[in-house]
């Protein structure tokens, strides 16, 4: 235990070498810091010996915005730590072992998944994952269903929502993904070739309504413990296997954040396609390919989570009430419609954005994906409250242009 300060690749081979474990004596470590360094250190850490290594991640107190500093709390990292070995526990062999957290650091020692790639990245690649669907559905059926008053008992929530209060991670996507895109704020940015798009948010009453109710029920609607920052920079992934990572943002939030999160980083990919498939064919086959994920993966979802109801459900009255299951879950897709949608227009107006998208070189190219992607998330929102099955969504991004 030592006072938190910022590790650097020394400091963070002699704590590995105490990890008798996975490194014996003798051991000849290397430390490369391979985080992007806005948010959080990691470290990776090898031993050209043995070949054994591991991950080191370690909170800053701060994030780097535009330039700026904005003190962040490190609880962010226990919160972290505790998620993913939550999540270990509900969903073994999705998420990376966590070995240690020393709260005095904020550092978490975890499984080392160079092996995978990061999603984002095998996508703009054209990598195909036909088991992710099935992975990540599972991943989100026993996450979501045994941490909410479904399937875990209900008192033991209510005292378990405390270790999970998120408030600054929480106010980050209260601002940057329900507010910022919807009025004219610094900290939003954007092409100027699409600021007609950007002042459209900015007086579109009908979306604003929508957008106010799914920021109504994220701040209000403790559903289920979320990971809630599940976009395809937080899977590490192979064609046999998945890992989600980074769960620093989780809390107890409505589901549909989660599923949304996934389904609206498919559809980043899906306008992207634009520039990264060499012509029409390729483009359509990858289209298809990943509209055949989505609807996959909501379909196996549900299919999960009804299970697991059927078999695990603690509340009698949702159980028992005829027609209650197929409410709740309509009210998830209509729910997870809504998120993908605000997930998909903040990567184009708001702060952060996708490396598929703003890495598109040829500036015309560019303008359609961003002009694509805010269409699809509008038509998203606004069908919203209306949906009743995930062919309309599908639907939805199909006829949208
Ligand atoms: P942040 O919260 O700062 O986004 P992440 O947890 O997403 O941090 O990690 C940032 C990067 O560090 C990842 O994109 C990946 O390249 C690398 N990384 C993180 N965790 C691991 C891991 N368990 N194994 C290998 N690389 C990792
Ligand atoms: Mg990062
Ligand atoms: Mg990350
Ligand atoms: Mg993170």
């Amino acid at each position: 235990m030592s006072a938190y300060h910022p590790l650097n690749e020394t400091e963070a081979i002699e704590i590995a070498r105490t990890m008798k474990n996975v490194f014996p004596a003798g051991a000849e470590l290397n430390c490369r810091e391979i985080g992007d360094g806005n948010l959080n250190l990691v470290f990776h850490i090898s031993d050209s010996v043995s070949g054994s290594s591991i991950i080191m991640k370690q909170a800053l107190p701060y994030a780097k915005v535009v330039g700026e500093s904005w003190p962040l709390t490190l609880d962010r990292a226990r919160i972290e730590s505790e998620a993913l070995i939550q999540e270990g526990k509900l969903a073994p062999g999705l998420v990376p072992n966590v070995y240690s957290y020393d709260p005095s650091l904020a550092l978490t020692i975890m499984e080392d998944l160079s092996d995978h790639v990061i999603m984002r990245r095998g996508l703009i690649e054209g990598g195909r994952y036909p088991l992710f669907a099935g992975h990540i559905s599972t991943f989100l059926a026993q996450s979501l269903f045994f941490t909410s008053d479904l399937g875990m008992n209900q008192q033991d929530k209510k005292i378990r929502l405390r270790d999970f209060i998120n408030p600054e991670l929480c106010k980050i996507t209260e601002d940057l993904i329900f507010d910022h895109p919807y009025t004219d704020a610094d900290t939003n940015s954007f092409d100027e070739a699409i600021r007609d798009e950007a002042e459209a948010l900015w007086s579109d009453g009908a979306l604003q309504l929508e957008v106010a109710l799914l920021r109504e029920k994220f701040l209000t609607h403790a559903q289920a413990l979320l990971h809630g920052d599940l976009h395809t920079g937080s899977i590490f992934i192979t064609p046999e296997s998945t890992k989600v990572i980074d769960p620093e943002f989780a809390y107890f939030g409505p589901m549909g954040f989660d599923i949304g999160a996934i389904i609206a980083n498919l559809l980043t990919s899906f306008a992207s396609r634009i520039h990264w498939d060499a012509d029409e064919p390729a483009r359509e086959a990858f289209r298809a390919y990943l509209l055949s994920t989505i609807a996959e993966i909501w379909t196996q979802f549900e299919a999960k989570f009804r299970a697991l109801w059927d078999q695990h459900g603690v509340d009698r009255l949702a159980s028992a009430a005829p027609g209650y299951k197929d409410d709740y879950l309509r009210r998830l897709l209509q729910d997870t419609i809504g998120y993908t949608g605000c997930k998909m227009i903040r990567r184009i107006v708001g702060l952060a954005h996708v490396a598929e998208i703003d890495s598109i070189p040829d500036t015309a190219a560019r303008e359609r994906a961003q002009r694509l992607t805010l269409a699809i998330g509008k038509s998203l929102i606004k069908l919203n409250r209306n949906a009743q099955s995930i062919h309309q969504l599908i639907d939805t991004v199909k006829t949208t242009t």
